[in-house]
């Protein structure tokens, strides 16, 4: 590491004299870079950053070609690095029917949105979620056969963890009493063991999508990129797949979608991603094409489901119910997994929601660190969402980082106070200040539950509060640079790429986001509402 640094440095030095390309200047700029935190000016040359520091010396290297800059008040940061997304199911989500309750509160709407598209044929809607409904009702055989048996019909529960279908969704799929259940899914059966239209986790959530999916193989990579232009518009210069591999339209095609579309000339974004489970033995091949435009990073493996769908696996049942959720592996088979992965050098991100998945995914490290030790694995623990202070003793020690959902504060914190977790539980969501005393590094995502909104995802970590207003455990505030670093320097570290992205230092890359207002200086409960107004990748504007 410090070898690298001094190399950086020297090159970085190398280029000081030389013309810049570009100098920034006339604006607030936060570096990220606690060694400096503030500057008046910056340099780039090519993709890189030469040049921090003040604006006298940065005009030392004006040339006669040098694109000056002048911020005009606007501030500079990073380009925001987000750690955990899924960019072609939002192309999907953004082709299908939106039945979330952002806009329909009641099961007598959806139902009717459900009819009226299945006169057009087969049906794919997202974002059910009973959770936040004033009058939910239930999605299963009964309710969507009642709309049609000829047609088939899927839909996606909000979380991505759960897809209810009609009889004719399953027959279409293949699905029926006798199937086996899917490694690390399911299917809802009643008692007489007959299937009840629901289906648990990636695999059999991935079987019901593909059965009603009407996009044209070649329709996906203009949807991959325009997926991408919205990360782009919210500041994001590094996006993160967390599941490079769904069968969106095959696992193949959906890596090489996401490698083309970010190793092409007029790219828009570097993309970097975990592999699904099953797709374990092709990383290390995979990893050798690695670029800085394209990253496979290592293995996803999903623990347990989602705490609004009351699938994500509690040591207790969930408040007023006689359900604690329902782990995707035996800790026996979580262990084998993690372990092989570490065998290989390979880095692991567990999706872990609830206690009990997050108490077997901690073990499963520890196994892997006895096994194969390793003085830096930065095993992911992703979501992380409800946890108590002994396993935060235990994830420091075997040296896991979590990465927040802080959608789940803001959407969904009251209904996990009043109807889904209860306290103390729900007080517990998100515990970045835990982490935080503990040393940890943590990063802040949207994993595609609504659009990826870094500079809300800032306010949320350091106000704690809802979309409602009400604060959910100010003990679990983090300082506005803290939070900063969640969306910049954290998440580049978790990918360890902390050397080249996620600060502005010389030698890093110049991916860079400017604001109309520096989120320090604005009131706290208005940082989501600053706008971005700028962007370079590689020491290009868009
Ligand atoms: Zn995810």
């Amino acid at each position: 590491m410090r070898k690298w640094m001094i190399l950086s440095l020297c090159w970085a030095a190398s280029l000081v004299g030389e013309p810049a390309d570009v100098i920034f200047f006339g604006g607030d700029i936060i570096t990220v870079n606690d060694q400096q935190p503030d500057a008046e000016a910056v340099t780039i040359k090519g993709n890189k950053i030469v040049f921090v520091g003040d604006k006298k010396t940065a005009f030392e290297q004006k040339g006669e070609k040098t694109e000056l800059v002048d911020l005009q008040g606007k501030t500079l940061m990073p380009g925001f690095i987000d750690p955990h997304t899924h960019v072609i199911l939002d192309a999907l989500i953004t082709a299908s029917i939106d039945v979330s309750p952002f806009k329909y509160k009641t099961i007598g709407e959806v139902t009717n949105v459900l009819k009226e598209a299945s006169k057009k044929g087969s049906v794919l809607a997202f974002g059910y979620d009973p959770s936040l409904m004033t009058d939910p009702g239930h999605l299963n055989f009964e309710t969507l056969d009642a709309i049609s048996t000829e047609v088939p019909i899927v839909v996606v529960n909000k979380s991505g963890h759960i897809a209810y279908g009609n009889h004719k969704a399953f027959e279409v799929a293949n699905i029926n009493d006798a199937t086996p259940k899917p490694v690390g899914g399911s299917y809802q059966k009643d008692k007489e063991g007959h299937l009840t239209g629901l289906g648990y986790e990636v695999p059999a959530v991935g079987q019901l999508i593909s059965a009603v999916n009407k996009i044209s193989p070649d329709q996906y990579p203009k949807m991959t990129r325009d997926a991408l232009k919205v990360y782009a518009a919210a500041g994001y210069t590094t996006v993160t797949d967390l599941g490079l591999g769904l069968p969106l339209p095959t696992q193949d095609a959906h890596i090489k979608l996401m490698s083309d579309v970010s190793n092409a000339p007029d790219a828009i974004m570097r993309v970097q991603g975990f592999l699904v489970t099953n797709l374990l033995d092709k990383i290390p091949a995979l990893r050798k094409q690695n670029n800085a435009m394209f990253q496979v990073l290592g293995l996803k493996i999903w623990a347990d489901g989602s705490i609004q769908g009351y699938t994500a696996a509690m040591k207790q049942n969930y408040k007023d119910s006689d359900t604690k959720g329902t782990l995707n592996f035996s800790q026996k088979q979580l262990t084998e997994i993690v372990m092989n992965a570490r065998k290989q050098g390979i880095q692991v991100a567990v999706h872990a929601n609830g206690d009990q998945a997050i108490e077997d995914t901690i073990t499963a490290f520890e196994k892997a660190q006895e096994a194969y030790p390793s003085n830096d694995p930065r095993f992911r623990i992703e979501h992380a969402t409800v946890t108590d202070p002994d396993q935060w003793k235990r994830i420091a020690k075997v040296k896991a980082t979590p990465s927040f959902t802080e959608h789940h504060l803001y959407y969904w914190g009251d209904a996990f106070q009043d109807k889904i977790l209860g306290n103390p539980r729900a007080e517990w969501l998100d515990a970045a200040k835990t982490a935080k005393d503990l040393g940890l590094k943590f990063s802040f995502n949207d994993d595609s539950l609504a659009p990826a909104q870094p500079l809300l995802f800032i306010q949320v970590a350091a106000t704690r509060k809802t979309d409602d207003g009400r604060e959910l455990n100010p003990q679990q505030k983090i300082s506005i640079d803290d939070a900063i670093k969640g969306v910049t320097l954290y998440p580049a570290w978790q990918s360890f790429r902390e050397k080249e992205l996620g600060s502005i230092e010389p030698g890093k890359f110049a991916d860079f986001v400017v604001l109309d207002q520096n989120p320090k200086k604005v009131d706290v409960n208005k940082i989501k509402d600053i706008k971005v107004v700028g962007r370079w990748l590689n020491g290009k504007h868009d």
